[in-house]
């Protein structure tokens, strides 16, 4: 069944400043200098198209740090100004979407906590309805094709076509290797059903190894897919989230450089 979704062409919405297209930043935004100078070497490695930081965590279990909030908008700002590099950040209620709207937030995710949510999914597409912004969906942390396919239908019905999935792994019992299994299958399988969304795949979430980011990356890369997003941060080891999978600006710039784009077919 082919998906009725209208959708514009990735490089309509973020200028590829490196082949493959990449999208990273740390998975939040802790300080203001954290993210800044991790802003500054991620554009100075000329790999990185677009910034991402997390402001608003949704942490599975509660007591651990959920975020900076919205004072990391303004942090996400200064570093914008300052690299020239356009920002991203996950929304997971209609206030966020409004936030980061109002602040000029170049690119929004949702969630894979959200992504299995309508109720969720739905509030953040009314928030969107008449925005001309981008918007990435996250596959659901359960492997469930229709979930995911439904989140990014509501999001386009609200008039957003600037759209793209991400890839990001999904939970499973059986005991891995990788933190989210990445049943790459489901994903082939959402390209079959929509062959003109572009699929972001993001190994630091499947793999939650720094050591098996690239080997993920470059499969994601043999499939096709249109893009990467990589946690990077100053100092991986003393992240206050997902410190084992973030590397250094300098490591994300070496792992880039060894991974191969698929040959064209002749
Ligand atoms: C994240 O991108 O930092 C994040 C929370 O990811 P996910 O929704 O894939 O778990
Ligand atoms: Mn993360």
């Amino acid at each position: 069944m082919k998906l009725d979704l209208k959708i514009q062409p990735l490089d309509s919405w973020i200028k590829k400043t490196a082949e493959p297209l990449l999208i990273a930043g740390p998975c939040s935004a802790e300080t203001e200098e954290q993210l800044v100078a991790t802003a500054h070497l991620l554009a100075k490695t000329g790999k990185v198209s677009a910034l991402r930081a997390g402001i608003w965590k949704p942490r599975t279990r509660p007591g651990e740090f959920e975020g900076i909030g919205s004072i990391g908008l303004q942090w996400l700002k200064r570093a914008k100004e300052e690299t020239g590099l356009p920002t991203a950040v996950e929304v997971a209620t209609a206030k966020h979407v409004e936030e980061a709207l109002a602040s000029g937030v170049d690119i929004l995710w949702v969630g894979a906590r959200s992504t299995v949510n309508p109720f969720t999914v739905q509030e953040i597409a009314d928030a969107l309805q008449g925005a001309d912004v981008p918007v990435m969906v996250k596959n659901p942390v359960n492997p469930d094709l229709s979930l995911w396919i439904g989140a990014l239908e509501r999001i386009n019905r609200a008039g957003i076509t600037k759209l793209a999935a991400i890839h990001r792994g999904f939970s499973s019992f059986e005991k891995s290797a990788f933190r989210n299994e990445p049943m790459w299958d489901l994903a082939i399988n959402l390209k079959t059903h929509a062959p003109e969304l572009p699929i972001i795949n993001d190994p630091s979430h499947i793999t939650g190894n720094r050591d098996l980011i690239s080997y993920v990356a470059q499969k994601a890369l043999d499939m096709d897919m249109q893009g990467l997003m990589i946690e990077s941060h100053i100092d991986p080891s003393v992240a206050w989230t997902d410190a084992a999978q973030q590397v250094t600006p300098a490591a994300l710039s070496e792992l880039m450089s060894h991974l191969t784009l698929r040959k064209p077919e002749i």
